[in-house]
């Protein structure tokens, strides 16, 4: 078996990385931190081991999205890279969106559709969490 190996990065390829193995989880998140963060009405994620995960370039930078979150993103276009937390340690998301090929991870789930916007109804039958769902 192949390992699949993925990279993705920034809008201006100063932040690179590169992923080994499978996701521990691919969702689309509807929280409300997540919309303001990358002014999109969802998100889609894919959920790593740190240790999957190798950034190529510069690392990206990082602030404090909550108490017990952070999020990562390229200083120079903006756009948004990865996600860690308190609540999920040795984890890191990544948004599939920066994907150099996002088609080849698609989400399994979706979380915090307490917070989806009323308008965004996406077609599909795949499990609606009402919070955060059980991570493993
Ligand atoms: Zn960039
Ligand atoms: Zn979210």
């Amino acid at each position: 078996m192949n390992e699949p190996e993925l990279e993705g990065g920034c809008q201006c390829g100063r932040v690179r990385y590169r992923i080994s193995g499978e996701p521990v989880m691919a969702a689309i998140c509807h929280c409300t931190m997540c919309r303001r963060a990358n002014a999109a009405p969802a998100v889609a994620w894919a959920m790593f081991h740190e240790a999957q995960v190798v950034f190529l370039k510069d690392q990206p930078a990082t602030y404090p999205s909550s108490a017990e979150a952070r999020r990562g993103f390229c200083p120079v276009c903006g756009t948004q890279i990865c996600f860690t937390a308190d609540f999920i340690p040795g984890l890191i998301d990544l948004t599939i969106g920066s994907l150099d090929q996002p088609a080849l991870l698609a989400p399994t789930l979706h979380y915090w559709d307490t917070e989806r916007l009323p308008w965004l109804h996406v077609a599909d039958d795949l499990p609606r969490f009402p919070e955060f769902p059980p991570v493993g």
